[in-house]
């Protein structure tokens, strides 16, 4: 619930609503605004809500319509913005992540790295850990995987961005990196959400392979209720009937997702087509749909990658799509630049 504090409360009254608010378990976060200061207020209401009426310094109280709280519009109407590092994600400039779908090896890791970093990306991307439908795939370099992440880093000044599959990988997620991916596979995996609550990292939320709106929203609020507010909303496409392409990429989300939520949200379209045809129109239309960032995957040599070569553009093509970046943010944001 909204409990909106009267006018011209004092410190003292308000410390003392909020204390009496924590000690009965609910979690309590002060919003001011130009007009009012409200408190969120979340947990197990048992109370009838005229109750809270009652309270020294309360207004009123509005109760918040839908089953995700922290997250909600109603809760936080003016939007997040996430900072990693220097950039900003969910600003008004676009952010575009790039890199391979896995970390292979340092040198050509690195190589990508000044690649993406020359052409205007500011955060990349590399995964260490691979969620892989068989299990005689690669899964990843593991911690070797993270040490050449954090080179990336060392060298370029990129925040880098790789995905977290087990509560077990939280400690050497803390050490090497700048934002925790939740890949779609593990959406639903509220260990693991609870986990990255607590980290404290920014996190990428995918969204899960068929899961609606609502439910992606939710596992979002598993990871605010743990404290941690830095949630990156990543639409990387749907299972839908349609088999021409890997999934379906709902841009619908994007505006919806706004409407709904003040957390930023970013597009996939390597995952969401699966070929790298068709990632370059997506990208433009993620930017034209109101999308704050892009998540991308590059390859030099896509036939050799070791995972998702098919989807990933090769270092010219991603030149190209930055080319065309420029210009489209011009026509469709203020600033008309790519961050930072
Ligand atoms: C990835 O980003 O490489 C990945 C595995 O993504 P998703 O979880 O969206 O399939
Ligand atoms: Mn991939």
């Amino acid at each position: 619930m909204i409990v909106v504090l009267k006018k011209g409360i004092s410190e003292e009254e308000s410390e003392r609503l909020k204390e009496l608010l924590r000690s009965e378990n609910y979690m309590v976060k002060e919003i001011q605004g130009v007009e009012e200061t409200v408190l969120g207020v979340v947990g197990t209401i048992r109370k009838d809500f005229r109750h809270f009426e009652t309270l020294p310094g309360v207004a009123k109280v509005i109760p918040i319509s839908k089953p995700y709280k922290l997250v909600s519009r109603e809760l936080h109407p003016e939007p997040s913005v996430i900072q990693v590092g220097d950039v900003a994600i969910g600003g008004d400039r676009l952010v575009v992540i790039a890199g391979p779908c896995a970390v292979e090896e340092r040198k050509r890791t690195m190589e990508i790295a000044r690649w993406v970093r020359r052409c205007g990306a500011v955060l990349f991307r590399g995964g260490a850990f691979k969620p892989r439908t068989s299990p005689y795939s690669f899964q990843g370099l593991g911690e070797e995987g993270l040490r050449i992440l954090a080179e990336v880093r060392e060298e370029t000044g990129l925040g880098v961005v790789t995905e977290m599959t087990s509560p077990s990988q939280a400690d050497l997620m803390v050490k090497y990196v700048d934002v925790v991916q939740i890949g779609a596979r593990n959406m639903q995996n509220f260990e693991l959400l609870k986990c990255v609550g607590r980290i404290g990292k920014p996190v990428l939320l995918k969204r899960g392979l068929s899961a609606t709106i609502e439910e992606w929203l939710m596992s979002a609020e598993y990871i605010l209720s743990e404290g941690n507010e830095r949630v990156i909303l990543c639409e990387r496409g749907i299972r839908t009937f349609e088999r021409h392409t890997r999934n379906t990429l709902d841009l619908t989300a994007v505006p919806v997702v706004k409407e709904l939520t003040h957390l930023p949200v970013i597009i996939d379209p390597s995952h969401a087509s699966g070929h790298w045809k068709y990632v370059i129109p997506l990208a433009k239309a993620a930017v034209a749909v109101g999308a704050d960032g892009l998540l991308v995957e590059v390859h030099p040599e896509p036939e050799k990658a070791i995972s998702d070569g098919l989807q990933s553009l090769k270092p010219e093509k991603f030149y190209q799509l930055m080319e065309d970046l420029t210009f489209l943010e011009r026509a469709v944001r203020k600033e008309g630049r790519i961050a930072p």
